[in-house]
């Protein structure tokens, strides 16, 4: 027996979420069926607010819903911006509490393969606001992968000239671990970006 339309349809949907296949959206559904009135309905409304209340800041793209929490707060430090890939990668940073300063989201990496050219990452944006800014210091904290390290290096080649000191988040071997279970790969970058002890 074939699923109604309509369960089949929130399958179809669910089956779009990252990291959900057919089993788990036929789960989810099944769940989904049992809820009252009421809980679907505050569950609907969660996701019709989404394209209403969210949206990106216009300076540095940062998910808000009113003002910007980061460009309108005097304690920020708005000599330092944080370059990052999304705007999910400011409240990772955010988290560690150990960075006052302000951020970019380039919305992308760099991508030869996606056709992600250096005309996605918004040059002149940024230049702009380093200026505007009068920024003193780029901290790239961008992913440790081919896109992340083309993205800094493209980066670094166009905003040099600008005489700002530019910095990337250093790689290292991940707290907690043994060296026998690291990576030659992050080893090695351990190893060439190594701190004076
Ligand atoms: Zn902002």
């Amino acid at each position: 027996m074939r699923y109604p339309p309509t369960l089949e349809r929130l399958i179809e949907r669910l089956k779009k979420l990252p990291g959900v296949g057919t089993r788990s959206a036929e789960r989810f559904a099944f769940q989904l069926v049992g809820w009252t009135e009421e809980e679907l309905h505050e569950f609907s409304v969660s996701l019709k607010d989404i394209p209403l209340k969210l949206a990106q800041c216009l300076d540095c793209g940062a998910l808000i819903e009113q003002l910007c929490p980061l460009c309108e707060n005097k304690n920020r430090n708005i000599k330092q911006l944080c370059i990052v890939a999304t705007y999910k990668d400011i409240f990772a940073i955010e988290s560690t509490n150990e960075y006052r300063g302000l951020y970019h989201v380039l919305g992308a990496l760099l991508s030869p393969l996606d056709k992600r050219g250096p005309e996605k990452l918004g040059i002149a944006k940024i230049k702009d606001r380093i200026q505007k800014l009068e920024c003193e210091e780029l901290l790239f904290a961008l992913d440790a992968t081919l896109e992340g390290d083309a993205t800094a290096l493209f980066l670094k080649k166009e905003l040099e000239p600008l005489n700002i000191k530019i910095s990337r988040l250093a790689f290292g071997v991940p707290m907690g671990s043994s060296l026998d279970y690291v990576d030659n790969g992050t080893l090695a970058r351990a190893l060439i970006s190594r701190n004076r002890f």
